[in-house]
């Protein structure tokens, strides 16, 4: 039996296709298109892109060291990539899931926690690896008191065009609020980053294992 595929894309990057400024080394603050996904964290500039890319090389690279299941990657660099390549990225390969990483925003700052996505026609797979994935990230990284006690979290519809235009199982996961201090400051410790991978790791395995 041949190994199972995963296609991690690190969302974002650079500077991306609507002109976003989501490298930070010097973004202009009166200029909101440039500075929304750009935020000062105290010590210096950081932006999602940046923290999609670390995850999702943290995550390579356990696979890399631990898996059975093989992998690749949508883009090889920092350096942003269009929705059109990562889709077609996709389309070559048909690995059985494609994951692409983020870090949500919002303007209001005190907002945390994790989501998965799936189209909103999805098929069964990704509707399944959606649900194993928003599961394992609730229990794993997020606090009391956004882990609910019924310890159920379910998969959200969005309608991305990573997630509409992929042809097999395709899932979307923002790993918190890079808006969000407390994940700021948490997201500066490897041991976070690395709490965050081996979720992402164990729902992966766990979705693959679960295939027939
Ligand atoms: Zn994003």
């Amino acid at each position: 039996m041949r190994k199972k595929l995963l296609l991690i894309d690190p969302g974002h990057g650079g500077i991306d296709e609507n002109g976003f400024y989501t490298s930070c080394p010097n973004p202009d603050k009166n200029n909101k298109n440039t500075w929304y996904k750009c935020m000062w964290n105290g010590d210096r500039w950081i932006n999602e892109g940046d923290w999609n890319y670390q995850i999702s090389a943290s995550l390579i690279e356990m696979i890399d060291k631990i898996g059975d299941f093989d992998v690749d990657v949508t883009k090889y660099t920092q350096e942003d990539t269009s929705l059109d390549s990562r889709v077609k990225k996709e389309h070559e390969l048909l690995p059985d899931l494609f994951l692409s990483i983020h870090f949500n925003y919002f303007s209001n700052y005190s907002v945390k926690g994790t989501e998965v996505f799936a189209y909103k026609n999805a098929g069964k797979g990704s509707r399944k690896a959606a649900n194993i994935m928003a599961r394992n990230l609730m229990l794993d990284i997020e606090e009391e008191p956004l882990r609910t006690e019924s310890t159920e979290r379910f998969y959200k519809e969005a309608n991305y065009k990573v997630l509409r235009e992929t042809k097999g199982s395709a899932i979307l996961a923002e790993l918190g609020f890079f808006s969000n201090s407390d994940t700021q400051r948490m997201m500066k410790y490897k041991e976070y980053q690395d709490k965050i991978v081996l979720s992402l790791y164990k729902s992966i395995n766990q979705y693959f294992n679960e295939l027939h």
